[in-house]
């Protein structure tokens, strides 16, 4: 089932997401409406909260990005981040490692909004996957920057946070006025 993706302004995103404990029948049906709805939005992942649940939980799929290629390593060894994908990231934890790269994001609970953003240019991962089976990875390219967005969502943290002033200034007409709708139509609830 394609769920409802929320905008920015919607206090769901600003939650910390709580850890799963236990992969239910529940969250593995809702791990399959994840993935439907971040297809059909053509989105490269989408964390728990974007679909108002506040929860450590985020999919991933960056197959097919390219012009943003995405490294990756299983055990020190370089492997192929398409036979990786998808991903699910369930209770993640992040370690930062490379220099700070900067790169355009956007993001499905931003529509239409884009700008630069500075993440680690590599990061070590340790999550859960869709059994509840522990698995650590390391990315750099656009999988690195897709889990650092992703994991910031989950802990209720948005890539405008992470935007430079000077970037934050050139979207800030666009955000003020998605916040504006989003709040007009959380009042009609
Ligand atoms: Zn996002």
């Amino acid at each position: 089932m394609v769920l409802e993706v929320v905008k920015y302004g919607d206090p769901v995103l600003r939650k910390k997401g709580a850890k799963i404990e236990t992969i239910t029948p529940e969250i593995t049906q809702f791990i399959a409406d994840m993935f439907e709805t971040m297809k059909s939005a053509r989105g490269v992942g989408l964390a728990a909260h974007q679909v108002a649940r506040a929860v450590q939980l985020a999919v991933i799929d960056v197959r097919g990005m390219r012009d943003r290629p995405s490294l990756l390593w299983i055990q020190g060894q370089a492997a192929d981040s398409d036979s990786f994908m998808p991903l699910v990231l369930i209770n993640p934890a992040v370690t930062p490692l490379g220099p700070r790269v900067s790169g355009p994001e956007g993001c499905l609970s931003f529509p239409e909004i884009y700008g630069e953003v500075e993440r680690q240019a590599e990061v070590e991962v340790t999550a859960l996957n869709e059994r509840g089976e522990s698995y650590a990875f390391k990315a750099g390219g656009l999988l690195a920057r897709a889990v650092q967005h992703e994991v910031d969502h989950l802990n209720g943290i948005l890539f405008i946070d992470r935007m430079d002033s000077e970037t934050r200034a050139e979207v800030k007409d666009e955000v003020e006025l998605l916040l504006a709708e989003t709040k007009a139509r959380i009042a009609l609830r």
